[in-house]
């Protein structure tokens, strides 16, 4: 097998936390496997989060009324990003795999790790209109979310107090990762970290370097397939009605967002298992 290069995206303010911890257990690793391992450290590179027009050089087309969207669209295709933006896009468009590592904050990344994909997937570099979800620009590469919680994994449960882990992930999987076409990978989560016994938190690390031995070659998780959509202003892009009739009669949706107001199906955002029912 070639050597593969690994991005970790990074982020935690303290080098003595367990999500340090997990990313060395990567690096280490990855870096035994033959990977090129590249760290992207957020906070200690003081990482911008703010998606504004300092991240264009040069004069902006629509100063009047900016988007960001299409200002950085415009940038990266006459190569006047910032210098910050252009390097972490040097470095993704490297990578054969990207790692998040990161403390679940609100149910999401850190804002930090959020301002990472806002600045850095641009329009043009990360996606464009036609290019996204099956045919979208990242469809070569992988990408895994790992991350920590302060919840017991009991709480993620669909009866759960916080609620079902599948629906927490939809955004960040389906919203933004598969979006820009990357095979997502089930996420790695370490639950409760905090109060987990020291034997435990030693179990949960070994746990995931024994995943990383084999994490490059792992199946993704299920999406519905772009095909299955009607493409069209006109028809809403929403799903054909053939396939609405092939469903009629499932107990389950197609996936945890587009659950055709049916049963979700189980795990869908956390286990690579192939949906039966598409
Ligand atoms: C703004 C904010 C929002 C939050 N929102 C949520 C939320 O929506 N949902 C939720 O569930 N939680 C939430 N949390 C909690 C947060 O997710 C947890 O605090 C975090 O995931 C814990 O990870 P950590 O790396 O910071 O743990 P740490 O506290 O750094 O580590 C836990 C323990 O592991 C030990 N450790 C470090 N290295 C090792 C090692 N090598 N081997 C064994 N043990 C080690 C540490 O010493 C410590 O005792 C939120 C927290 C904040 C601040």
């Amino acid at each position: 097998m070639a050597p593969k290069t690994v991005l970790i995206v990074y982020a935690h303010q303290s080098p003595s936390s367990f999500n340090a911890a997990a990313r060395d257990v990567a690096v280490q690793t990855l870096t035994a496997q033959g990977c090129k391992v590249i760290v992207t450290d957020l906070y200690t590179m003081n990482f911008r989060s703010a998606a504004t027009a300092a991240d264009i050089k040069g004069n902006l087309k629509n100063p009047e009324h900016f988007l960001y969207s299409d200002e950085t669209f415009i940038a990266w295709k006459e190569d006047r990003l910032s210098d910050d933006i252009k390097e972490e896009q040097r470095k993704v468009t490297e990578a054969d795999i990207i790692i998040f590592q990161f403390p679940l904050y609100w149910f999401t990344v850190p804002a930090i790790m959020k301002g990472w994909m806002e600045r850095v997937l641009t329009q043009g570099f990360a996606y464009t209109p036609e290019s996204i979800y099956d045919n979208g620009i990242f469809k070569d590469k992988k990408t895994v979310l790992s991350f920590t919680t302060g919840g017991v994994e009991s709480m993620y449960l669909p009866d759960g107090l916080y609620g079902d882990i599948n629906v927490v992930l939809w955004p960040l999987q389906n919203g933004v990762l598969r979006f820009c076409g990357f095979q997502v990978l089930a996420p790695q989560i370490f639950w409760c970290v905090a109060d987990a016994p020291p034997s435990e938190r030693t179990a949960m690390l070994e746990a995931w370097r024994a995943r990383l031995k084999g994490l490059l070659d792992e199946q993704p998780l299920s999406f519905a397939p772009t095909k299955l959509f009607d493409l069209s202003l006109q028809a809403g892009f929403r799903l054909r009605s053939d396939m609405k009739e092939a469903y009629a009669s499932q107990p389950y949706g197609l996936t945890t967002g587009q659950h055709l107001g049916k049963l979700l199906p189980p795990n869908n955002q956390t286990k690579a298992s192939p949906n039966e029912n598409h």
